[in-house]
């Protein structure tokens, strides 16, 4: 079956107790059990399953195409309980531009824990073995990455992780799975940010973690979620189940605006750089090209002239709103720096830039004239 039509159905079968289309919300805490404290349908207490946290993981896995997929209440739980089910001692190898909080949580919680990360250009292959250790146990990437757009090949890494007795987790947020599917380029486990794209409208907040095998390592992050909390509520499940119905047409439009967008920018006399792995001068463009089914809709650039220049180009805007978060209908921008704080290691003068459904020829025009 096509992945636009999974997106429709996958997880929405009628309620049997109504045939109602539209999925009920269960917000029940408690499920009746035997004396024994067995379960008599299925489900226990709202913390380990529920009905509409079961919906959503079941379209998860099955658009991903994953063994087993688990949801969390942000995408920075999701990215926890991974972490949490490492082995003291162990080390992760990371992408140099990765999501802010997740470099945060490798400074700051997993020395913690007893593990590590270090850092190291995944776009350079030659590099990614050498920065292997005898205790890396996982290589965590995004692609595209944030906010710098990055590139890294997908199918390669896996390659190496696996040589090394590693797991590859891809962060495919800016991805999203109608344009990325990493678990048939060899990667172990997908990671969403549910609350951009997935969730589609600046709305609800959630993340998950898809496994390609239902290994020892997706039953201890169930464990985790179960012991430590992180569990999404079943409004927020049936607000993002009903997010991924969209979520292909959505992709097409961001993706085409994306496109103009980038296009348009390309060559202004007041950006340095245009960082959009659909054009042909992004140096990853011929790696997306292959393991992409479009190239998403978000882009970042580079105003000449540095900090100051940027801030002023963002104050500029109109049309756009100065806010964080993407993947929702309406068009953000965001000095990057500004909002990733002191910890930053993003280039002064980089704007970030979420695609709204917006037409194409206002956002370029609020955009123009915000440069100058
Ligand atoms: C937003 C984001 C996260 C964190 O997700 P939350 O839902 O905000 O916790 C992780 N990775 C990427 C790439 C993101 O954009």
């Amino acid at each position: 079956m096509k992945l636009d039509t999974i997106l429709v159905h996958a997880g929405g079968e009628p309620d049997p107790a109504t045939g109602a289309i539209a999925p009920p919300i269960h917000l029940s805490t408690t499920y009746e059990h035997t004396p024994e404290g067995e379960a008599t349908h299925g489900h226990i207490y709202i913390r380990e399953t529920n009905p509409t946290q079961e919906r959503l993981e079941t379209a998860l896995a099955a658009v991903e195409g994953g063994e087993i997929a688990l949801v969390f209440a942000s995408g920075m739980a999701a990215v926890a309980a991974y972490m949490q089910t490492l082995p003291s001692g162990s080390h992760v190898l990371r992408h140099t531009d990765i999501y802010t909080h997740t470099r945060v949580l490798g400074q700051d919680f997993l020395p913690k824990w007893g593990c590590e990360a270090t850092h190291v250009d995944m776009t350079n292959l030659d590099t990614v073995g050498n920065a292997i250790r005898p205790n890396t146990k996982v290589l965590w990437m995004e692609s595209p990455s944030n906010p710098g757009m990055d590139i890294i090949d997908i199918q390669a890494v896996a390659k190496i992780a696996h040589e090394a007795g590693a797991q590859l987790v891809v962060d495919s947020t800016f991805a999203t799975p109608v344009m990325q599917r990493p678990l048939q380029l060899g990667a172990n486990v997908v990671m969403h940010s549910m609350t951009k794209y997935l969730g589609g409208h600046s709305d609800v907040q959630g993340g998950a973690l898809i496994f390609r095998e239902k290994d020892e390592r997706a039953a201890q992050a169930g464990e985790v979620r179960t012991v430590i909390g992180g569990v999404l509520s079943p409004f927020n499940a049936w607000l993002i189940l009903r997010g991924l119905r969209s979520l292909a047409c959505r992709m097409e439009r961001h993706a085409a605006n994306a496109l103009a967008v980038a296009k348009a920018l390309e060559g202004h006399p007041n950006i340095e750089a245009v960082h959009y792995p659909g054009l042909p001068s992004h140096p990853g463009h011929e790696i997306a090209t292959r393991q992409m089914d479009g190239y998403g809709g978000m882009l970042s650039f580079r105003v000449k002239g540095g900090r100051e220049e940027a801030l002023k180009a963002a104050s500029r805007v109109k049309l756009f709103f100065n806010a964080t978060s993407l993947g929702g209908v309406e068009s953000l921008i965001e000095h990057r720096q500004s909002i990733e704080g002191p910890t930053s290691v993003t280039p002064a003068n980089l704007i970030r830039v979420t695609v709204g459904l917006e037409a194409a020829e206002d956002l370029i025009e609020d955009l123009v004239q915000a440069l100058g």
